[in-house]
């Protein structure tokens, strides 16, 4: 679905991601780990074309996104992303915030939209909470409804980082287990985290990020468990 060949970002002159390559299969999970600043987010960006990237080339569905005659819009419709910051609009009901993105930019009809809206807001346990105010909701509740709000355009990828960072510890199981919900429907997912539990139990692949290039990847078993690089292993080792 997405494929990442030689993508190198600067940054006043910085390389943040040198030379990166990566792909994200069909229906596959990648999780980016990797010590902070190591480029997870930049990388996350640079797939939704948020950041423009200085080499290298982005392939979505077969198509080149980084192609400079690629309308970014177009793109982004078919990519759904959420952060760490669940930003919610803190003067539109739960609903409004959901449905703002196709109303806007697919201009489909506000009622298709709210009836998709509705269906997926029940799906994660949150119908009730549709005409609340987001300042209603809890952390947990807020982050499921931004995913929401990403899955709401039917995108072909959902880019996630960082999703449960902000959140009280009891409040990310609800929020795993929407993704775990995600990855058995078969979505495709490249997610960034520091949590290593989260990578082992959502993961396909898990990633290495370091010095803007990907320093190892394979199964979760493997990259975390037992990882090859010297340098995997010091990182896994810090944070634990
Ligand atoms: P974290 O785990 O803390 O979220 P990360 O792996 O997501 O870190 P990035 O946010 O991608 O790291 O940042 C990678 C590097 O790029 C950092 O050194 C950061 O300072 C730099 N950087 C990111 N965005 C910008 C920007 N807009 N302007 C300048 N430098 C930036
Ligand atoms: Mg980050």
């Amino acid at each position: 679905v997405l494929r990442l060949r030689g993508v190198r970002k600067e940054f006043r002159g910085t390389a943040v991601l040198d030379g990166l390559d990566l792909d994200v299969p069909e229906h596959g999970v990648v999780v980016l780990i990797g010590a902070s600043g190591s480029g997870k987010s930049t990388l996350l960006r640079c797939a939704n074309l948020l950041e423009p990237i200085d080499d290298g080339s982005i392939h979505l569905d077969g198509e080149h996104i980084t192609d400079p005659r690629v309308n970014p819009d177009r793109v982004r419709r078919r990519i759904g992303m959420v952060f760490q910051s669940f930003n919610l609009f803190p003067h539109m009901s739960v609903l409004d915030n959901v449905t703002l993105a196709p109303r806007r930019v697919h201009r489909r009809e506000r009622a298709e939209a709210a009836e998709r809206a509705r269906e997926l807001l029940d799906r994660v346990g949150l119908a009730a909470k549709a005409d609340e105010y987001p300042d209603r909701l809890s952390g947990g509740q807020q982050q499921r409804a931004a995913i929401v709000r990403a899955l709401v355009n039917s995108p072909r990828l959902l880019l996630l980082d960082e999703i449960t960072s902000a959140l009280d510890p009891e409040l990310v199981g609800e929020v795993l287990d929407l993704v775990r919900g995600l990855r058995e429907d078969g979505m495709t997912m490249l997610l960034a985290t520091h949590e290593m539990g989260f990578a082992r139990q959502v993961a396909d692949t898990v990633c290495f990020l370091e010095g803007g290039r990907i320093l190892e990847q394979g199964p979760p078993g493997q990259v975390l468990g037992d990882p090859e690089q010297p340098r995997t292993r010091r990182f896994l080792q810090r944070i634990i």
